[in-house]
């Protein structure tokens, strides 16, 4: 079973539009597909049509940007039912505060001696509601202020350096109690990602998990192997369910390909199999003969 339970389009800071991501994933043999774009769901109806016509499984996904304390930490909604009302609020709410931050990020990097900036970035984005630190990142590679992406965002985007800001995102709860309303598993995305140290994972995940979260991404394209290793023992520890996911925004952008990550380690219940259960619950089964009969 190949599982990819993370990646980005168009709709937020991805290269591919809903077609071309299918055609892809069929490409590279994936048998079940997430998208999850960051705090929006726009095109998760375009693209199930697309991966199904394609025999390729599809489930709604959202990468919710929150907050835990002052650190910065992305959830995973798999399986959400796009139209929840309560989701779609939060969702429109996180939105909307990014524009905020977008001027904020472009008035500092200005004074940092960068111009233009956010109208950069803007031009990537198209919308200003979904403006990240991505769309930021491409303009300063394209203006020459670094030569690719990855080293732009340790040159300008993380905490202490120019074109960082500090943001106040979903708090943890809120964006776990969205995902379970909308009928979801709230899985933290590529937990490898935030620097915790091994006391503060401990404090996250024992917190994350009596809020009702319910896994983990244990194997991610943002993670190293050993990483993947590590966080197979948390998961196991905690009782996570485990996922899997390339976190895959555009060729020659992203360093995994779709599909592309290693196979879960064994002994951990794949968030999957959850997701398939609910989904064929969700199919109306025919009326048995007994019961028509009676
Ligand atoms: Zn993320
Ligand atoms: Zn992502």
């Amino acid at each position: 079973m190949n599982a990819d339970l993370h990646c980005h389009s168009t709709a937020s800071d991805g290269l591919l539009k809903p077609d071309e991501l299918a055609e892809r994933a069929r490409n590279r043999g994936i048998d079940l597909l997430a998208l999850t774009d960051h705090d929006g769901v726009s095109a998760l109806a375009a693209m199930r049509v697309a991966a199904e016509s394609r025999g390729i499984g599809f489930v709604d996904g959202v990468e919710i940007s929150a907050c835990w304390g002052a650190i910065g930490i992305h959830v995973l909604g798999l399986g959400i039912d796009p139209q929840h009302a309560g989701l779609v609020a939060g969702l429109q709410g996180i939105r909307d505060s990014r524009a905020g931050r977008a001027r904020a990020m472009g008035e500092s990097l200005a004074k940092a001696g960068i111009d233009g900036a956010l109208e950069g970035a803007m031009a990537y984005a198209g919308n200003p509601s979904l403006l990240s630190r991505t769309h930021f990142a491409r303009f300063l590679v394209q203006a020459g202020h670094a030569n690719d992406v990855k080293n732009v965002f340790q040159r300008y985007l993380v905490e202490g350096k120019p074109g960082y800001v500090e943001h106040q995102w979903a708090r943890l709860e809120d964006a776990v109690n969205w995902i379970r309303d909308s009928g979801g598993q709230a899985v933290v995305a590529h937990p490898g990602r935030y620097g915790l140290t091994e006391a503060e994972m401990r404090e996250f995940l024992g917190t994350f998990k009596d809020l009702g979260g319910a896994g983990i991404e244990v194997v991610s394209g943002a993670h190293t192997p050993d990483q993947n290793g590590d966080f197979a023992v948390w998961a196991r520890q905690f009782g996570f369910l485990g996922s899997r996911g390339s976190d895959f925004h555009g060729p020659g952008e992203s360093k995994v390909d779709l599909g592309k990550v290693m196979a879960l380690p064994a002994g951990i219940e794949p968030v999957w199999n959850v997701l398939m259960e609910k989904a064929a619950d969700r199919v109306p089964h025919p009326p048995h003969s007994a019961t028509v009969l009676a």
